[in-house]
């Protein structure tokens, strides 16, 4: 069964496809059907992801996975959050954002720099689906002072991971994926979808 994918980040294309194949899915980004971006007007992440996942599979007539991100930084009640990409205005740049963040937090110490990524990952059975599947991973962590790596990318240079006593840019891709938000929501969705597909 092929379900459109509302992203067309190629990282998220091939990462999701290589997990669903082992339920017989397929994942097409929804580029391919010329589908354009859905306007991300919700304020919860719950909410853009639903927005995004309606969009994609009422313009192609498929089941729809979307996902929607971000970072929750406590001593700044919860931003970016949804805003997490355009944090710094637009046009987007993660180099920006970073500098924004360490502004935003210059006054605050180190026991209260804490902070954690969120991914929802949805998928819709159709675009009228009554009982979308919701899945929430979450990513603990604390925002160093300077950035910190060369690898990830948006905050990952500021994202210290106590676990690994590194920056999240400082871990491999396959490290990245199996601790990150992405990659709880991403097994959660796996977990969940075969019994979604089969009770339709
Ligand atoms: P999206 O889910 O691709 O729309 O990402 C939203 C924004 O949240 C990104 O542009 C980043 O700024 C931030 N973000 C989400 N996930 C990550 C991550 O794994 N590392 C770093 N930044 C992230």
């Amino acid at each position: 069964m092929n379900i459109v994918l509302a992203s067309s980040n190629k990282g998220k294309i091939s990462e999701l496809n290589a997990l669903l194949d082992s339920v017989g899915l397929k994942v097409v980004p929804q580029s391919e059907f010329a589908i354009s971006d859905a306007d991300e007007a919700g304020l919860t992440f719950v909410e853009n992801a639903l927005i995004k996942a309606r969009h994609a599979s009422r313009e192609s007539g498929l089941p729809a996975i979307a996902d929607d991100s971000g970072l929750e930084v406590d001593a700044l009640q919860g931003a970016p959050g949804i805003y997490s990409a355009r944090y710094a205005g637009r046009p987007t740049s993660d180099e920006r954002n970073n500098e924004k963040l360490l502004n935003d937090l210059s006054e605050i110490s180190e026991p209260h720099r804490t902070a954690r990524y969120h991914c929802v990952l949805v998928y819709l059975q159709h675009a009228e689906d009554p009982t979308p599947l919701i899945c929430h991973g979450v990513w603990e962590g604390e925002i160093l002072t300077r950035p910190q790596g060369n690898g990830g990318f948006g905050y990952d240079p500021l994202f210290w991971v106590a676990s690994e006593q590194c920056s999240a840019a400082e871990l491999s891709p396959d490290r990245k994926n199996a601790l990150s938000h992405r990659g709880h929501a991403l097994q959660k969705l796996l977990t969940a979808l075969p019994a979604k597909v089969r009770s339709l």
